[in-house]
């Protein structure tokens, strides 16, 4: 008989260092139907019953430092963090006699599969948002209450069938088109009215690894959305706006923080 609860699941998840966990019935996908089939969690293991998604953190003062070694090391912590994560919460669910596998948080070959067809196997992003943990934002990113779109993803399949999280009804997303704008790649187009921009992902991809910018996130970096901008105090929208101009100032926010934390005492 299986003995593990989905609270044990959760609290054994944030053990592990995950800041937010939600699940996912896999009959969401297909009472839903917004991505092909072919990117259903059926697809890739007809087993699964339920997908278990995990969040950590892009720490904002350490994302406002863009484009800098900090960023860079942050950002691999956390992907370290998240397939650590994943995969020791699948042992655990394997050793409770729920059969479980891993998705690891960059679902993709390798860089130069993703440049010719950029597009992942499964979108962490969408069961994300199936989980109850945010909503799709006009960049296409998860925007969460907590961190905005500051954080990353990965996943658990599991055969066991545990009670979905709620989904979030309102949009966290204000459509204020700042990620549009801070784009250096202008990657992001559309229409008032049309749910999410049309995204060139292309560009995107070429960016991330070739461009001057490596592993760029100036969308992430801007939303005015989280939590997270008022624990830190970070720069406000009107000084990425004044800034924009000239994009190698825009590492002021992660000063202008610290200077205003120093000045609290
Ligand atoms: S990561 Fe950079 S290039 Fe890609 S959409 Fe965001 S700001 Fe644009
Ligand atoms: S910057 Fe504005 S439009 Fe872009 S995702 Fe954030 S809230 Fe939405």
């Amino acid at each position: 008989m299986i003995m593990i609860g989905k609270e044990d699941i959760a609290e054994y998840a944030k053990s592990l260092g995950a800041s937010l966990v939600g699940f996912a019935p896999v009959s969401r996908w297909g009472e839903r139907l917004d991505l092909p089939r072919d990117f259903h969690p059926g697809s890739i293991w007809p087993s699964v019953m339920t997908v278990i998604c995990v969040s950590m953190p892009s720490l904002l003062p350490i994302v406002e430092t863009k484009v800098s070694n900090l960023y860079r090391a942050q950002y691999d912590i956390i992907n370290r963090g998240l397939d650590e994560t994943t995969y020791l919460l699948a042992l655990y669910l394997n050793n409770s006699g729920c059969a479980s596998i891993p998705i690891c948080r960059d679902g993709y070959g390798e860089q130069k599969m993703l440049r010719k067809n950029p597009i992942a196997a499964f979108s962490h992003v969408w069961a994300a948002y199936y989980a109850g943990l945010g909503t799709i934002g006009w960049n296409h990113t998860l925007i969460t209450r907590k961190f905005g779109p500051r954080h990353r993803l990965a996943s658990v399949f599991t055969v066991l069938e545990i009670e979905g999280d709620p989904m979030i009804k309102e949009e966290l997303c204000i459509r204020c088109g700042i990620c549009e704008k801070s784009c250096p790649e202008g990657v992001y187009s559309g229409t008032p009215g049309v749910k999410n921009s049309y995204m060139n992902k292309t560009a995107c991809a070429g960016q991330t690894f070739d461009g001057p910018y490596n592993h760029c996130g100036f969308c992430i970096k801007t939303c005015p959305v989280g939590d997270d901008r008022k624990l830190y105090l970070g720069a406000s929208n009107e000084e990425y706006s004044k800034a924009h101009a000239d994009i190698s100032q825009w590492n002021m926010g992660v000063f202008a923080t610290l200077g205003s934390m120093e000045a609290k005492g």
